[in-house]
């Protein structure tokens, strides 16, 4: 059967190159790479949790600063919701950085890596993939290395065939793994520092990363999968946004012994509420949201029991531009854009 590229290929030779990429979404160019301002952009590209549902895909936050673009994890369906805006998940995405090891928050990653280096709007890449991630000992074995390893050897088929058929470059095709421990900068550049902090997402559950980005005066911190945790209302602290998990039960569910294990890993809308009340951001922002019996509504009322500050519950692709104040841009997916 003909591949893509191949197609594609024939498609130029017959000078019809115009007809090859027919559904590349009109903003591609504007989307792409922002140019530098002071503002950070960040999108929640996935809102959801494990639940494989359409309507909130896997955990994944895009932060754009400084003319980078950052990821922070790769849960299910992250490619599709980047083309979505335009952006390729090859050339348009400069670092991803995963907070834990949770499939949920990994799911996406083999697409995102695979498509990236694929010839196309949606690929293109022409370096490494760079992969961040925590590792507890620093070790080439674990954590993002061990992923890098694993891909490699699952994919290589595709590897082989893609290099050899489409001529893929080999340097397109790699994953540079980089582990850290945590409470420390793991990356600064281009004015864009990313602060990793542990937190607690129980104690098999080791290690578990947020981030902190800032962006000259600007910053966002990501909770990444946690209980309560004093140590990310320190790194919090005077952060613009805090974007927060939530897991929300009825108080009939809450009495399921099943359901008890997960809900001791996460935290609930009452202690959300009591973090925001500490680190007061100009924007709490719930991602990552499991929602069991329970809706929207009564998240809201049952974190603002502690908090009444400015508060959404996320939904994908809902974009919070962090300026001189915080700009919530609401995805409108008849007009394929933000409407305003
Ligand atoms: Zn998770
Ligand atoms: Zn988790």
């Amino acid at each position: 059967m003909a591949t893509y590229r191949g197609i594609v290929r024939r498609a130029l030779l017959a000078g019809i190159a115009a007809l090859a990429f027919q559904t590349i979404p009109d903003d591609t160019a504007a989307e792409q790479k922002p140019a530098a301002s002071g503002d950070i952009t960040v999108t929640l590209l996935g809102t959801g949790a494990p639940e494989p549902t359409a309507a909130r895909f896997g955990p994944a936050t895009l932060v754009q600063a400084g003319g980078l673009n950052l990821l922070f994890d790769a849960g299910r369906g992250v490619t599709v919701r980047l083309y979505q805006l335009g952006i390729s998940s090859g050339k348009g995405v400069d670092a991803v950085f995963l907070t834990h090891y949770h499939s949920d928050h990994v799911a996406g990653l083999p697409d995102l890596w695979m498509t990236g280096y694929m010839f196309g709007p949606f690929g293109s890449r022409t370096k490494p993939l760079r992969l961040f991630g925590p590792s507890d000992a620093a070790s080439a074995s674990s954590g993002v290395a061990r992923i890098a390893k694993g891909l490699a050897e699952a994919f290589s088929d595709d590897m082989r065939i893609r290099q050899a058929d489409e001529h893929i470059p080999a340097v397109a095709i790699g994953i540079e793994a980089t582990g850290f421990e945590a409470d420390r900068v793991v990356f600064d550049e281009a004015g864009v520092k990313v602060t990793a902090f542990a937190v607690n997402h129980g104690d098999l559950i080791k290690p578990s990363v947020g981030y902190r980005i800032d962006y000259g005066a600007r910053s966002v911190t990501i909770s990444g999968d946690t209980k309560f945790d004093e140590n990310l209302i320190r790194y919090a602290t005077g952060t613009d946004v805090l974007i927060h998990e939530v897991f929300a039960m009825s108080a009939q569910l809450a009495k399921l012994p099943q359901l008890k294990p997960v809900a001791a890993h996460h935290t609930s809308p009452e202690e959300a509420g009591a973090v925001f009340a500490r680190v007061k951001p100009k924007l709490a922002a719930y991602s990552h949201i499991v929602l069991l019996g329970t809706g929207t509504d009564e998240l809201v009322s049952r974190t603002q029991g502690a908090y009444q500050g400015p508060l959404e519950v996320g939904e994908d692709l809902m974009r919070l531009v962090i300026g001189d104040r915080v700009i919530v841009r609401r995805w409108n997916a008849a007009l394929r854009n933000y409407s305003d």
